[in-house]
């Protein structure tokens, strides 16, 4: 592995499609060692700029720099950069073993380095094992793997992972996470990882950019993204949001005919309410966020029940609750709905 893990600077790079422009202007300082998440709806430029970082796409404007030296110029097999891609691209007709030594052939490592370092990269993600077995007989989890060992085999700069864990089912992506994460820390690696799953941005990354037609919305920590998303967007793609429309007057801002702790901005905005930082109570509560709503509907779902609310003047909204601290509510009660956050989060409302 590198023993000075590698800084990664993204500044001022932009990029089309024809007419089209796909990145735009997108400034990111990535420090070494970091896991970095692109997070952002399908379309929105993620699997273009880890195109643009490898080098399989060529940016129009800006520079990409590896630990203060520009590399943007380079071809992709210049740039030392560890992939995972979306679908693995494992060579079916390869054993792992195979696999796993195709890059350091490219890279024409002699025969008994060769050896070693795949033994070493698969007993890493712990498939030394099976070090001859066809890539066919491997389940999901297994391919991951292995595409994850081919990827560090040769001691990248950098570790890049589009979607990684998108083929993998839900408990075995949750494992993966860790397991990943795990070996990323380890090794030091600088890692940048796409993905369109908001919980595995949050348990994974170090920092998370969240992305919007090309554009950076919001690049910072996991916790400073939910806890202070820069607008509705970024909290709308940041646990499980509702946003309530906000009134201003003389300065402040009104939920309903309550007043928000806060001053006023002047811009559009909305509080985030999301939906398991609640309590719901039959009384108006003394103190706090609170708004009236009707209880439309509600879903056992075992530990939690769902609600669904109709607020005055907004859409519903959902929220949920731990089914064994609340009370017995039923369809059409009138209820009060409460945010236990101590401090409101207000957003400018993106266009
Ligand atoms: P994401 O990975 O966030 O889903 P992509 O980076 O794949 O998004 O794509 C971003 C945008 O660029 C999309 O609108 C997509 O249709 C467009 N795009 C991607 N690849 C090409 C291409 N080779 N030619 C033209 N447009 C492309
Ligand atoms: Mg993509």
């Amino acid at each position: 592995m590198p023993e000075v893990s590698t800084s990664v600077r993204i500044a001022d790079v932009s990029m089309s499609y024809g007419a089209f422009q796909v990145l735009q202007s997108i400034n990111m300082q990535i420090a070494p060692g970091e896991f970095v998440t692109l997070l952002g709806p399908s379309g929105s430029g993620k699997t273009t700029l880890l195109m643009a970082i490898a080098g399989f796409a060529q940016i129009d404007a800006g520079r990409i720099e590896f630990s203060g030296r520009e590399i943007s110029g380079l071809p992709a097999e210049r740039r030392n950069i560890g992939i995972v891609f979306q679908n693995y691209a494992l060579f079916p007709h390869m054993t792992i073993g195979e696999n796993v030594a195709y890059p350091l052939k490219v890279r024409r490592w002699g025969k008994a380095e060769r050896a070693i370092a795949v033994q070493e990269a698969l007993a890493r993600v712990q498939l030394g094992h099976l070090i001859d077995r066809n890539i066919a007989q491997l389940s999901g989890g297994q391919r991951q793997r292995v595409a994850l060992a081919r990827a560090l085999v040769f001691n990248p700069s950098v570790l890049l992972m589009d979607e990684p864990l998108s083929a993998l089912d839900k408990s075995l992506r949750e494992d993966m996470q860790f397991e990943i994460k795990e070996i990323q820390k380890r090794l030091g690696i600088t890692t940048i990882s796409v993905t369109h799953d908001q919980r595995e941005a949050l348990s994974m990354a170090d920092k998370i950019a969240i992305m919007r037609a090309g554009q950076v919305e919001q690049f910072s920590s996991a916790r400073e993204v939910f806890d202070s998303p820069k607008n509705s967007f970024v909290a709308q793609f940041i646990g499980d949001t509702n946003l309530l429309r906000l009134k201003q007057a003389n300065g402040r801002f009104y939920l309903g005919d309550l007043a928000v702790p806060g001053n006023g901005t002047g811009v559009a905005s909305a509080l985030v309410l999301r939906s398991d930082e609640i309590e719901l109570s039959r009384e108006k509560p003394q103190v706090g966020v609170f708004v009236p709503a009707r209880i439309n509907a509600s879903a056992y779902q075992g530990t939690e029940t769902v609600f669904h609310l109709g607020l005055d003047g907004q859409e519903q909204i959902s929220i949920r609750c731990r089914t064994n601290e609340i009370g017995q509510f039923s369809e059409g009660d009138q209820v009060w709905v409460k945010s236990t956050r101590p401090d409101p989060i207000i957003v400018p409302i993106a266009e």
